[in-house]
C-alpha cells in the first residue's frame, strides 16, 4: 500500500486505519496484538528499572488499546494515553473501566499535546509507533518537549537491515503469522543511529539501549544485547 501523509499533521491515515480496523481485537491475547501482549512485561520492566513508575506522571504516546498504559497505571503511574485512532481509544477507555484504572485517554497528536503540556511529565513512552509515522523525528522532539528536565523517554521500534526484514516481515507476517500481512513497511524501519541522531537533535541524551529478542521455540520475548531486529531505548532530558 502506498504511503499517504497528512502534511498538516504528522499522520499517515492508512496506518491509523489499520489499527482502527483491528481495534475490537486489541485485548485478545491470542489475536493480532498477541506480540504486544507478550512483549509487555519486558517493556514494563525496562521502563520501571530506568524510571520508577510509582507516583510518576507518565504519558503513553500512540497508546492504542492501552496495553502498556494499563500496566504502567497498575505499577502506580498517573497515566495519560494519547493516540490518533478513535476506535483504539474507545477500546482503551472501556477496558480501563473494566480494569478499574483511572487513565486519561485523549485523541490528539503528540505535537499538539506537547505544545499544550510542555515539561509536564516524568516519563514519556512511545512504543511500536515510530515506524508508522511520516516523520518520526517530529514525534521524538515532541516527546522531549513533554518531559520535565531530568525526565525519561522510552522508545521501541524495529531496526532496518536484511535480518530485520527477514524476521520482522517475512518471519512474523508470512511464516509464523504472528502479525497480519502489511502490518509493517520495511522502508519505515529505523536504525538505532538514525533514532539517536533525531533524539540528540531534540536535546535528549542516550541512557540505555536493549534488544527485544523473540525465541520462536519458546514463544517468549526477552531483553538482550541483540538490537538487530526489535529494540528499546531510554533517553533522558538533561537538567539544564
Ligand atoms: N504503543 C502501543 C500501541 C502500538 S500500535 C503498544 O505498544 O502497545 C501503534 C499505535 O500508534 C496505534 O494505536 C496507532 O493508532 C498509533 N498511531 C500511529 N500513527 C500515529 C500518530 N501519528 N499519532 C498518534 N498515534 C499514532
Amino acid at each position: 500500500m502506498p504511503h499517504t501523509a497528512d502534511k498538516a499533521a504528522n499522520i499517515d491515515p492508512t496506518e491509523i486505519r489499520k489499527f482502527e480496523d483491528l481495534a475490537s481485537r486489541w485485548w485478545d491475547e491470542k489475536g493480532e496484538f498477541k506480540p504486544l501482549h507478550e512483549m509487555n512485561p519486558i517493556r514494563l520492566s525496562f521502563i520501571n528499572s530506568g524510571s520508577p513508575l510509582s507516583g510518576s506522571k507518565t504519558c503513553d504516546v500512540g497508546c492504542g488499546g492501552g496495553i502498556l498504559s494499563e500496566s504502567m497505571a497498575k505499577a502506580g503511574a498517573e497515566v495519560t494515553g494519547i493516540d490518533m485512532g478513535k476506535a483504539p481509544l474507545s477500546v482503551a477507555r472501556l477496558h480501563a473501566l473494566e480494569s478499574e484504572l483511572d487513565i486519561d485517554y485523549q485523541q490528539t497528536t503528540v505535537e499538539d499535546f506537547a505544545a499544550e503540556n510542555p515539561g509536564r511529565f516524568d516519563v514519556v513512552t512511545c512504543m511500536e509507533m515510530l515506524e508508522h509515522v511520516p516523520d518520526p523525528s517530529s514525534i521524538i522532539r515532541a516527546c522531549h518537549d513533554l518531559l520535565k528536565p531530568g525526565g525519561s523517554a522510552y522508545f521501541s521500534t524495529i531496526n532496518r537491515n536484511p535480518k530485520a526484514y527477514l524476521f520482522a516481515i517475512v518471519g512474523a507476517e508470512y511464516v509464523m503469522k504472528m502479525l497480519p500481512r502489511g502490518t509493517h513497511d520495511y522502508a519505515r524501519f529505523i536504525r538505532p543511529s538514525e533514532l539517536d541522531a533525531w533524539a540528540r537533535d531534540s536535546g535528549l541524551k542516550l541512557t540505555g539501549i536493549k534488544g527485544v529478542s523473540y525465541n520462536p521455540f519458546t514463544g517468549l520475548f526477552s531483553l538482550s544485547s541483540d538490537v538487530d531486529i526489535n529494540y528499546m531505548v531510554h533517553y533522558t532530558r538533561p537538567v539544564e
